[in-house]
């Protein structure tokens, strides 16, 4: 702990991962220092407010503000002569149609830092960029900061996962760092000590390699979702019933059950863009046929919103012209407000356009979603959201949503007709309340 109160860190970027590593490591012990250009921001976290939902975050956060150990500001100066180690957490969102991730955040985080470094520094990138920026950007750093080759930067990438942010920073199953430096090793091997005293392992590699470790780890995840709702597309019409199908697939512990539920299919801001980014770098770097299986897994993910959208208008009759449609889930997964490539807002705002009058309710994305789909109608409660419903689609599997109660939501909607987007619910328990249930992959 005497080491930990010594060490001073900046991270820079105080998104989702920024933010939630900023409270971590002052939880820690560390003097932590978080910076972002988001003036909004930065005083909504100086005032103890997390501009996001991630359980457990509010409580580290107004914590370590009145320890005195975390500190905010949007001012690079302040930060390097305040830390010795920078994290970047800065976005690296997809560029445009090519797919290709956006680097201007990551180069812009540098230019802006490296003026600034007048003494040995070390800087190490956490967010997910294309395999061969680390380099890239360690030479921009060196030439630009005036300690020159005395600013190193190394690569460790962030595998954590919003809704369990914080217990994955403070107990992430691995970490991988890239560096040849000794300098930048002892300093991230120093800040995890906590992490490598528990036998969390701690794996050092090459820039490149620890860059891949990460699009690779979400291309693999993404895989497996889609290899199981590819299962469920060939199940619908094969007469198969796709739940018992992954379940008997789980039990041989070399596929596992994780990343095996059939469903609506993945979004958010990583897995849908880092698949996409990875194939145009791949392409770059003249690999293409190597990672041509992704663009069918991005596809296969796609087909499964169209389908959940051909289920509800079925069950409509066919036209969802002056229907109404009421849609459970915003957020792209239970316990986070992020909407980011949200396949249940994706699927909302198509039926909308489609002509349906659609009503959206969610425990915690409504305010993003408003904001961002002024088309649909919001309602604060799943009842409310419910009433008058020709068809409801569950398409985020919140706890709520999973436990709600079929007769309860008899009593408000005109047609009991459910879509199970995210095979959440229970069949039998549904139709013996009397509610016509559809689901991906089923009969
Ligand atoms: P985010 O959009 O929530 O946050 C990014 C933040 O960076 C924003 O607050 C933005 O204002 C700030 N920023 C942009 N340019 C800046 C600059 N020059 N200086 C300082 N701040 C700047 O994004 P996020 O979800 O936190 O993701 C950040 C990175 O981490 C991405 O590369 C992402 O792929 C990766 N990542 C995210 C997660 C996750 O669960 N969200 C997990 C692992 C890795």
């Amino acid at each position: 702990m005497v080491e930990a109160e010594r060490m001073r860190v900046s991270v820079i970027g105080t998104g989702y991962l920024g933010a939630t590593t900023a409270a971590c490591l002052a939880e820690m012990g560390y003097e932590v220092m978080g910076l972002d250009v988001d003036e909004a921001k930065i005083d909504l976290l100086r005032s103890g407010k997390v501009p996001f939902y991630e359980p457990g975050l509010a409580d580290l956060l107004t914590e370590n503000l009145r320890t005195g150990r975390l500190h905010f500001t949007t001012d690079f100066p302040e930060v390097a002569a305040f830390a010795d180690l920078h994290l970047i957490c800065v976005g690296t969102p997809q560029r445009d149609e090519s797919g290709a991730a956006d680097l201007k955040y990551v180069n812009s985080a540098i230019d802006n830092l490296a003026p600034h470094l007048t003494r040995p520094t070390v800087v190490v990138g956490r967010s997910t960029v294309p395999v061969g920026t680390a380099a890239t950007l360690a030479a921009r750093l060196c030439a630009l900061a005036p300690v020159g080759e005395e600013a190193e930067l190394g690569w460790s990438p962030e595998f954590l996962r919003e809704g369990f942010g914080v217990e994955d920073t403070l107990r992430p199953n691995r970490i991988v760092l890239g560096t040849d430096s000794p300098r930048v090793e002892k300093a991230v091997r120093a800040l995890w000590q906590q992490q490598v005293d528990e036998g969390i392992p701690f794996l050092v590699t090459d820039l490149q390699t620890a860059e891949l470790v990460k699009v690779s780890a979400n291309a693999f995840l993404a895989t497996k979702i889609s290899f199981i709702n590819a299962m469920a597309e060939v199940s619908e019409v094969a007469g198969a019933d796709v739940i018992q199908l992954a379940e008997a697939l789980s039990y041989d512990d070399r596929i596992g059950g994780k990343f095996l539920g059939p469903g609506l299919g993945f979004g958010g801001g990583c897995l849908p863009k880092d698949i996409r980014a990875f194939m145009a770098r791949a392409d770059e770097l003249g690999v293409e046929p190597a990672l041509s299986f992704l663009r069918e897994v991005d596809a296969i993910n796609q087909r499964r919103r169209a389908r959940t959208i051909d289920i509800a208008r079925q069950l409509i009759g066919g036209n969802f012209a002056g229907c109404t449609v009421t849609v459970l889930g915003a957020a792209f997964k239970p316990n986070s407000d992020d909407i980011r490539d949200s396949p249940a807002l994706d699927v909302a705002s198509t039926i909308a356009s489609l002509g349906a009058h659609v009503t959206v309710y969610d425990p915690q994305a409504l305010e993003r979603a408003r904001e961002a789909h002024p088309e649909l109608n919001y309602a604060d409660s799943m009842l409310d959201a419910a009433r008058d419903a020709d068809v409801v689609l569950l398409l985020t599997e919140w706890a709520e949503f999973r436990e709600a109660n079929p007769e309860e939501l008899a009593a408000v909607v005109a047609q009991k007709r459910i879509v199970d987007g995210r095979n959440a619910l229970d069949p039998i328990y549904w139709r013996a309340s009397g509610w016509t249930y559809r689901a991906l992959g089923r009969q």
